[in-house]
Parts: C-alpha cells; sequence; structure tokens
C-alpha cells in the first residue's frame, strides 16, 4: 500500500481502543479517517497534534479500511481560537459544516483554503462581531463553490431584478418578490440593508476587507447567521448538531 502526503485540519475524534483514535480530517483531498496510534498515551507526541481544529501535514500510510498517520508535522494549531468558547464553538460549526457536504470525490482544495483561512482569522479575531463577519463570508463562499450560492437580488421564480425588503424562502433556496411569494410558506424577511450587507461581502475574496466589513455589529452579525444557517441547514437532509449549540447560546 501507498503511503501519502497532505495537508489536514482535524474535525472529529472517535475512541478506538485504550490507546489509539481514529481522527476525521478535512484534506486538500477531502474527508479522510486516519488512525492516530498512541494518542492517548500521556507522553504521546503525536497527542497535541490529532486535538481538534489543529491543521497538520501529514504522512498517512494508506491501509485496506483505513488509513494511518505515520507522522505529523503542525502547520497551525489557531491557538487563540482553541482558548475562547464562542470562537471554538464556530470552529466546530464550520468543521461540521465541511464534513456533512463534502463527502469523498469532491474538489476539495478550494474548500481546505476557506475552511484554513477562516480559522485563522477566527483565532485571530478580536471582537465578537468580527467573529460572525468570518463565519459569515464562509458561510456564503461555501455554499457559492458547492453549487448552493444565495442569489439575494432576482426573484427566483420570475427573474425579476428586487428592490427593497424581499422575502427569501428557505425551502425553495432563494428570494421572491411579492408576487410570487405568495405561493411558498416558510419565508423570512430580509431588509434592504442585510442584503446589501450579504451582497457586498459574498462577492470578495476572504481576505479582501471592504467598507461592508465594518458596518457589522452584533444584531446585524447574529441575524445574517442566523440567516445562513437555516439556508445551510436546509440543503441537507443530516442536521447540523452544533447550529443547535450555537442557538441555546442566542437565548
Ligand atoms: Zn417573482
Amino acid at each position: 500500500m501507498e503511503n501519502f502526503v497532505t495537508d489536514a485540519i482535524n474535525i472529529k475524534t472517535y475512541p478506538l481502543s485504550e490507546h489509539d483514535n481514529i481522527v476525521l480530517m478535512f484534506s486538500k483531498q477531502g474527508l479522510i479517517k486516519c488512525v492516530a496510534k498512541g494518542v492517548k498515551k500521556p507522553k504521546s507526541k503525536l497527542g497535541a497534534r490529532m486535538q481538534l481544529l489543529v491543521a497538520n501535514k501529514l504522512l498517512v500510510k494508506k491501509g485496506k479500511n483505513l488509513d494511518t498517520v505515520c507522522q505529523a508535522q503542525a502547520l497551525n494549531t489557531f491557538n487563540k481560537l482553541r482558548h475562547d468558547f464562542d470562537k471554538l464553538t464556530y470552529g466546530m460549526y464550520l468543521g461540521e459544516l465541511v464534513s456533512v457536504f463534502c463527502r469523498e470525490n469532491l474538489n476539495s482544495e478550494g474548500i481546505y483554503d476557506i475552511f484554513y483561512k477562516t480559522l485563522e482569522n477566527i483565532s485571530e479575531a478580536n471582537s465578537k462581531e468580527k467573529i460572525l463577519l468570518h463565519v459569515l463570508k464562509f458561510q456564503l463562499k461555501f455554499m457559492q463553490i458547492l453549487g448552493y450560492g444565495l442569489e439575494l437580488n432576482r426573484c427566483m421564480v420570475c427573474g425579476h431584478e428586487l428592490e427593497g425588503d424581499v422575502l427569501l424562502s428557505i425551502d425553495e433556496g432563494g428570494v421572491l418578490c411579492k408576487e410570487c411569494s405568495h405561493k411558498y410558506i416558510n419565508k423570512i424577511n430580509v431588509p434592504l440593508k442585510i442584503r446589501e450587507f450579504l451582497t457586498e461581502i459574498g462577492k470578495r475574496e476572504l481576505e479582501e476587507e471592504t467598507k461592508y466589513d465594518s458596518l457589522i455589529n452584533e444584531k446585524v452579525g447574529i441575524t445574517c447567521f442566523n440567516l445562513l444557517k437555516k439556508y445551510i441547514g436546509k440543503r441537507t437532509n443530516i442536521t447540523i448538531k452544533t447550529a443547535k449549540v450555537l442557538e441555546e447560546q442566542f437565548i
């Protein structure tokens, strides 16, 4: 069996035996599951590198059923994220999105890059609204890469360009004009300000700062996060568990 080298971020850990864990990781080649031997031993060098949301360069030995980590070199431990409950929870939410939406056979490099960059940005963020801004940028970009980009400016039924506040159908995944909106239930009102904000930050690359970045406050951030969380949640049959944890925090 061949070995391979890849960059990967740990997203979930399962116990395998007294000393070993299985770690689900998101790599540039997509999701991989690897056995991490001896990580539960107190002196294990691998232990710290196999913690949740650590990015490593790995040497992996391919196995019949499971691959095994031979070597791991930490690329980024996102240290400030690990010591902040909010940052860690949002980081885990992103990890869960990646694990739910990115099954095998997917060109994962673009997603790996935005996942890594967003963890880095969240780690360095110095306020709750900045954390939310980076999470929103990820949510928008992630959906675009998967082909579920959120259309906020044209009615998804008749194609008319929309003005002012609009209604978003969560089930159908798009905005609606007044005439077309009667046929749909489960709609959310999206005020013009929120629509412009999301359109602008969704257009740019993650590292690009926009004048809209400074318009975010906690209320706008949470409103947008909840809207995108619902939109994303409807695009899969699997429940995003971390989204529930984040919901409880907001009450
Ligand atoms: Zn319409």
